[in-house]
């Protein structure tokens, strides 16, 4: 708030001092005129006196010497005087001796002056003889004109009240300059501190004591106020205390210091809207302890905080995988786990929980093994809401309890069994090569330049001994990600070359065996040495062995990827590049890699008849590959009609149903004698 100058407590009390000052001023200047006017009038009388007593003894002499001559020099005498307007000599029973008067003095100020001193005054003496007798003779009287009196008693009355005015006026400025200096100025100065004051650290700026004020009462108020606002901010800082304490027991378990329930939905709130604004999933894990009451019941209720304080740090330790973790109450926890891509990695999480589970807890020198069950739900399938995502979460967790436990469970079945049968398909699947349920089959690649069967591909095939036949698209990622595709890939290639050797000494020796690459495959350092030594061991002619590697796994680092393959090309295996079309590649980087092939990938061979846009790939693609010097082989042939086409274009080889499904090696054997004979007969 702006100070108004005209509201300043200064300027207030100049106002104030210049009034009064002006009273006082004027009420001692009149009572000094008054008496002015008194002392005027007693100065006419006291020059009366004087004059009268000056011809006192003239006039007596003309009087008893009735000398009219004499008089009248006497009265000519008097006149001299310009304040004497009559005088006369002689007694006042007889006509006077002499006499003589003049007009009255003609003045602006008379009507003031006649006022306050009269217009005129008349003195009389008695004449009287000398001697013992003292004999009467007459009067000489003389009136006084007042004006010229009343003009110097009117310019002293002007001077005197003019010098007391002003003698107010100064005196009332220099109070004001006194009472500025010593309080207006200095509280100005206290008020600009106080205004910078931050209400939320009031005592972090400390209003300064005044020079020449330490002492003084405005010393006194500056420390009483420091000392006020000290303690304002103490009492904040308590208040502000506290009520985190507050919010804090609001939003977070008492016990583990884990958020509470009404904070992880706050947090899931959050992760929702991001996880919708990227179209991402988001995984929530409600873990419920199995049989936690028993442990209370058998140990203490203390035992049982201790019991969920470890378990909560436990949970803690993933915490680096998680959106948010969380107390719902009980023996009842929450995890989200933000920014998912599967439903797996949920899975993954909860299974690594449930196996941390699997160390003891020591507790009161006995060791305590916890069990849980997991529910999973998972947005945005199965929920869109934090409320819907947690309750369902919870509910499956308890149904999951109420049939078996430790163990976990998605809200959707179709999503819980496809994640178990995930899980256990990946364990069997570290076993299956020992227990030798992998086997190979083989399709047959069809040269257009004679139509014979020039080679084949090699497809792996898993016989579960529950579930049959798993077809590698399932199996060969878990297997990718668990690790196994190594040894896995190694007993493919070793079986892929045994079988071609075994061709080759029937008598099919310009076959080639063709076998796919996982791009983990691609980048073991192991992977050329095993070939080579393959080709070695099963004396293979160069050229004869084609590994396919795909777009995707070549296009992560090109130039590690180039040199991989160049030293498998170096152990004598032709490189193809499989499903081409689907992934990113450009012509700059198919030309900075050592390929010898290109293989359409099935999808634009299929619809190529419908879909124009796929026959102008498929004809882009087979252009391409001839322009780089590269072989181009078409797979999922299916109809004479897609044949006619790509063979129109160009297209050097194809693969498909319309030749053969893949085959069991003694089925392709007998598929190549027979397509011999065909080829023979045709001749
Ligand atoms: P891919 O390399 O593209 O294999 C071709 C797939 O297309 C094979 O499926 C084959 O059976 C199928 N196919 C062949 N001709 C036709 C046709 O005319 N029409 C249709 N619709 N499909 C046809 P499969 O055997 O199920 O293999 C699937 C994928 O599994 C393969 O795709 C390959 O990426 C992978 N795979 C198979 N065996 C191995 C292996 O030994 N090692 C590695 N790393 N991956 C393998
Ligand atoms: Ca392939
Ligand atoms: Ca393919």
């Amino acid at each position: 708030m702006k100070l108004e100058l005209k509201n300043s407590l200064s300027v207030k009390l100049l106002r104030v001092v210049l009034l009064s000052a002006l009273i006082v001023g004027v009420a001692l200047s009149a009572a000094q005129i008054v008496f002015d006017a008194y002392k005027t009038r007693q100065a006419v009388a006291g020059d009366a006196q004087r004059i009268l007593d000056m011809f006192r003894d003239p006039s007596t002499q003309a009087v008893y010497s009735l000398d009219r001559e004499m008089g009248m020099q006497v009265i000519e005498g008097l006149f001299q005087d310009d304040a004497v307007r009559m005088a006369s000599i002689g007694h006042p029973n007889e006509t006077m001796l002499a006499e003589k008067s003049r007009a009255l003095q003609q003045s602006p100020s008379r009507w003031l002056t006649d006022l306050i001193l009269g217009q005129e005054r008349t003195f009389t003496t008695s004449l009287v003889g000398k001697g013992p007798y003292s004999e009467y003779y007459g009067d000489l009287s003389i009136t006084l004109d007042t004006a010229t009196y009343g003009k110097g008693f009117l310019v002293s009355s002007v001077i005197i009240f003019i010098s007391g005015v002003l003698r107010a006026l100064a005196m009332g400025l220099v109070l004001y300059l006194v009472y500025h200096w010593l309080l207006t100025k200095p509280l100005s100065r206290i008020i600009e501190h106080l205004t910078s004051i931050n209400p939320d650290r009031p005592s972090e700026h400390k209003i300064p004591l005044l020079k020449g004020h330490e002492r003084n009462e405005l010393g006194l108020w500056i420390n009483t106020a420091n000392q006020l606002l000290e303690s304002i901010e103490r009492n904040t800082h308590l208040r502000h205390e506290a009520e985190t304490s507050l919010l804090r027991m609001a939003q977070y378990d008492f016990l583990t210091g884990l958020p509470n329930r009404q904070k992880l939905q706050e947090q899931l709130d959050k992760i929702l809207i991001d996880a919708g604004r990227r179209q991402r999933r988001v995984a929530v894990l409600c873990v419920g302890l199995d049989d936690f009451k028993s442990v209370n019941e058998q140990f203490t209720y203390q035992a049982g905080d201790k019991l969920l304080l470890a378990l909560a740090d436990r949970l803690r330790a993933h915490s680096g995988r998680l959106g948010a973790l969380a107390r719902l109450g009980g023996d009842q926890f929450a995890l989200v786990q933000a920014d998912i891509d599967q439903p797996y990695e949920a899975a993954e999480l909860a299974q690594s929980i449930l196996d941390d589970l699997e160390a003891e807890f020591a507790l009161e020198h006995e060791q305590i093994r916890l069990r849980a069950t997991i529910g999973i739900t998972l947005f945005p399938e199965d929920g869109d809401s934090t409320e819907k995502l947690l309750q369902k979460a919870e509910q499956t967790m308890t149904l999951a309890k109420s049939r078996s436990r430790n163990r976990y469970q998605f809200y959707i079945a179709s999503v819980d069994s496809e994640m178990r049968r995930r899980r256990e398909l990946e364990k069997d699947l570290r076993e299956a090569l020992n227990r030798e349920q992998f086997h190979l089959v083989y399709q047959p690649q069809i040269s257009y330049r004679d139509h014979r069967v020039v080679g084949v591909e090699a497809l792996i095939r898993w016989q579960h001994p529950e579930h049959g036949l798993v077809p590698p698209d399932l199996f060969i990622p878990l297997a990718e990600q668990n690790g196994t595709i190594i040894p896995i890939g190694e007993w493919v290639l070793d079986q892929a070359c045994r079988q071609l050797r075994e061709w080759h000494d029937l008598g099919f020796t310009d076959l080639r065996m063709a076998v796919n690459l996982s791009t983990v495959q691609l980048h073991h350092t192991e992977l050329p040495r095993v070939v080579n030594n393959l080709m070695q061991i099963y004396r293979l002619p160069p050229r004869s062995l084609e590994l396919e590697v795909t777009e995707t796994g070549l296009m992560e680092d090109i130039s590690t990827a180039a040199q991989h393959l160049l030293s498998l090309r170096r152990s004598g295996a032709l490189i193809a590049i499989d499903d081409f079309g689907t992934g990113y590649s450009s012509l700059s980087y198919l030309k900075s890699l050592p390929l010898d092939k290109i293989k359409i990938d099935k999808s634009f061979v299929q619809d190529l008849l419908d879909d124009d846009d796929d026959a102008t790939i498929v004809r882009a693609i087979i252009q391409l590959g001839k322009s780089l010097g590269m072989q181009v082989i078409a797979e999922g042939v299916e109809t004479a009609e897609q044949e006619a086409y790509i063979i129109s274009e160009g297209c050097h080889e194809g693969q498909g149903y319309h030749y053969s499904k893949p085959l069991q090696a003694r089925e392709l054997a007998a598929f190549l004698k027979q397509s011999e004979r065909n080829n023979a007969a045709i001749l």
